[in-house]
């Protein structure tokens, strides 16, 4: 047996842990088996990325013949043709003219690439004091330097210094008058105006980007308010403040549509997505960008030039492209997207009937997304905590933050999965 304690885990109280870990072993479908033999549902599509459920035998083969075709070039100066594929893939699925893809590992990678290209963009037209990002509370946009200095979780923040400077955070839209309320509420689109006073403040020209989820998720699946993304769209083009779309959750059918940009009808001049592109498979993620925006960063380097001094050893890497490739063509040739749509009223349905419970202070959801607040204890995250270990002992793996729990069912689930997530957690919360 290995010596645990050489495993240092990611946002895991280490400690605690080591005293009653949660190992899985293995995964299926919709379920995962831990060490001792129990037969969990996944309730949170690993960690939003296994849109298709686990183990599609298409991903392993695709992943196996790429590897024995070519397992790996060098991304730098070299090409290989699932690159070009996976990028034409997904040029074709963003929204209109947001078709230049840059390939990361991760969602965090996905952000600070964006976040450069927002200030390359504005450099490229003289214009180097547009540095600043506009973000929002209880955001949250990965672990890399730029993406924790644009989140709004301080956990996130404190304690590594300073950050990179010029953040103005907007307040968030989880607003009292607008508990319980399923799907989108009618108040709160006014909080957009957060942008607009940003702007008088500090002036137009010393903002790069807007950055949002369209709905925050990591922080418990804040839903923007009517008209709220639709007021950010207006203030960034008036002002030529670029707008990014954080859809590293909600891409990729979580709303019922390609991207929450297409179901709210508010197109981002970027895009960035990452877990679900390859279904958790192997780790990528990508930029997606507007034609004129990348063609003002290239055509500005002179020619021979490298015009983007950014990218990773294993940016566009064979097998995440194959993994990619195959996890697109599952989702388009079994309307995957489509049939999330249908199932999605459902979900909302029967996750809103468990607001009876005395255990539950908020719900809120769209699409296959939910967040439920818990009441908390003497210390903010430690019922959160209890209550995790309490799922698990019922078979049932949730994403907890704090004293939220998460749900994001996997697009292919069923409805009699989604009656087993609420079974379990009505049973698991009424007996606290
Ligand atoms: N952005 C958003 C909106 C996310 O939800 C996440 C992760 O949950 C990230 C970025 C970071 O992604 P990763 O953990 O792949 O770096």
């Amino acid at each position: 047996m290995s010596d645990p304690r050489h495993f240092w885990m990611p946002f895991t109280p280490n400690r605690s842990f080591a005293k009653q870990p949660q190992v899985l072993v293995r995964a299926e479908g919709m379920h995962y088996w831990s060490d001792d033999g129990n037969k969990l549902l996944d309730a949170c599509s690993g960690l939003f990325c296994c849109a298709l459920g686990h183990g599609r035998p298409e991903i392993l083969e695709a992943i196996a013949e790429q590897y024995q075709r070519l397992d790996f070039s060098p991304p730098f100066r070299y090409a290989q043709p699932a690159a070009f594929e996976l990028a034409d893939v997904l040029a074709h699925m963003m929204p209109s003219r947001l078709d230049r893809i840059f390939f990361t590992n991760s969602g965090s990678e996905s952000v600070d690439t964006a976040l450069k290209i927002a200030r390359l963009y504005h450099n490229a037209a003289g214009e180097k004091q547009r540095h600043r990002f506009v973000s929002r509370d209880r955001g949250y946009h990965g672990v890399n330097f730029g993406g924790v200095s644009v989140a709004g979780m301080e956990k996130n923040r404190e304690n590594f210094g300073p950050g990179i400077p010029g953040v103005l955070h907007k307040r968030h839209t989880a607003i009292e008058t607008n508990r319980l309320t399923p799907g989108q509420a009618e108040n709160g689109a006014d909080l957009a105006d957060d942008l607009q006073e940003f702007v008088d403040t500090h002036g137009a020209d010393t903002i790069a980007a807007c950055i949002v989820e369209p709905i925050a998720g990591s922080t418990g699946i804040l839903v923007p308010p009517k008209g709220y993304l639709e007021r950010l769209r207006e203030i960034c083009d008036e002002h030529g403040i670029l707008l990014i779309f954080d859809e590293v959750i909600t891409g990729f059918g979580r709303t019922g549509k390609a991207f929450a940009a297409e179901t709210f009808g508010v197109v981002p001049d970027i895009i960035t997505v990452a877990k679900a592109l390859t279904n958790g498979a192997v780790p990528m993620g990508a930029v997606a960008v507007r034609r004129d925006i990348h063609e003002r960063i290239t055509s500005s380097a002179p020619d021979g030039a490298i015009e983007f001094f950014h990218g990773y050893t294993y940016s566009a890497h064979p097998l995440a492209c194959a993994a990619g490739l195959a996890t697109q063509r599952i989702f388009r040739e079994e309307g995957v997207f489509e049939r999330a749509a249908q199932l999605a009223p459902y979900f909302q349905e029967r996750i809103f009937e468990l607001q009876d419970l005395s255990a539950i202070k908020d719900i809120r959801g769209y699409g296959l997304l939910a967040g439920i607040d818990l009441a908390p204890g003497d210390r903010a995250g430690d019922t959160g905590t209890a209550v995790l270990k309490r799922l698990f002992a019922n078979n049932l793996v949730v994403r907890v933050t704090n004293d939220t729990i998460i749900l994001a069912p996997a697009l292919v689930a069923e409805r009699e999965h989604i009656d087993r997530i609420c079974d379990i957690l009505r049973t698991t919360l009424a007996s606290r």
